[in-house]
């Protein structure tokens, strides 16, 4: 494996600093959505139909499932940090992971060898 050059090192230090300063970080998404209750007579079931929400809902995968609940705007107020933190923490991987595979390509790649 050959040294990756001195801007390449910066560039890890600089990913590996941010990864340091990230806080608590939440999985999955928020997103807004209005739904059906199912009751008979309610006007969600009218036509036009009036949904009930929108409502604030938290959705993520965990062991391959789907979860979802809930989230009240005083929640997304005190948490809001945590998803962005997520959010941050999702792409400072994906720097490091690009920043890897160019390092890779310079020392070894175009899959013919140097030796
Ligand atoms: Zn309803």
């Amino acid at each position: 494996m050959a040294e990756p050059g001195a801007r390449q090192r910066r560039a890890l230090a600089r990913i590996a600093a941010a990864l340091g300063e990230t806080g608590f970080a939440l999985p999955g998404s928020l997103v807004l959505r209005t739904t059906a209750c199912g009751k008979a007579g309610c006007h969600c079931q009218g036509d036009p139909p009036v949904l009930h929400g929108p409502y604030l809902t938290w959705t993520r995968t965990a062991a391959g499932k789907t979860v979802t609940r809930k989230i009240s705007q005083d929640q997304q107020a005190r948490y809001q940090a945590w998803f962005d933190n997520a959010r941050k923490l999702r792409q400072l991987v994906t720097d490091l992971e690009t920043l890897s595979l160019r390092a890779f390509e310079e020392a070894d790649g175009t899959g013919t060898s140097k030796r």
